[in-house]
């Protein structure tokens, strides 16, 4: 029998705003490809993300502290997208086509790093809700390592 895998997860909400447009493209192609995602003054997305973290349950039984990954979530990476222009405010996401896929994409750039310094675990999924009926998912993929 396969080892169950353990997964722990965090969430948290922030507000943004955002306008999908391809520079690349004129602006009825614009919005053909993106409708109403590509009025000219943007418009805004309560957004959830969800946070996932894989890995060996060691003496203390937990994965990762969840306290650590909310603080990281809470300190480190929302202040940068809460409330902010995705388009024009966040450094991370300069250049990208601010999608949902694009933004969750970032966001794991963003937190593989810190989440693997706190020992073992390491990121293996993030959800991204831009609504109640839309979202999107990145996984660690098979180059990925996760314990
Ligand atoms: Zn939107």
């Amino acid at each position: 029998m396969p080892e169950p895998i353990v997964e722990i997860a965090h969430s948290e909400e922030f507000s943004a705003s955002h306008r999908l447009h391809d520079p690349a493209l004129s602006d009825e192609e614009n919005r053909a490809l993106y409708g109403l995602c590509n009025n000219p003054n943007g418009h805004g997305h309560n957004y959830e993300l969800e946070v996932f973290v894989r890995g060996p349950v060691p003496a203390s039984g937990m994965v990762m502290n969840l306290t650590d990954l909310m603080r990281l979530m809470r300190e480190e990476l929302l202040p940068r997208l809460d409330h902010k222009h995705l388009n024009h405010d966040v450094p991370f996401l300069e250049g990208i086509i601010p999608t949902a896929e694009n933004i969750a994409l970032a966001i794991w750039k963003e937190l593989e790093e810190p989440i693997a310094s706190f020992g073992e675990a390491r990121l293996s999924r993030i959800r991204l809700r831009e609504s109640r009926g839309n979202w999107v998912e990145v996984q660690a993929g098979p180059s990925t390592p996760t314990a």
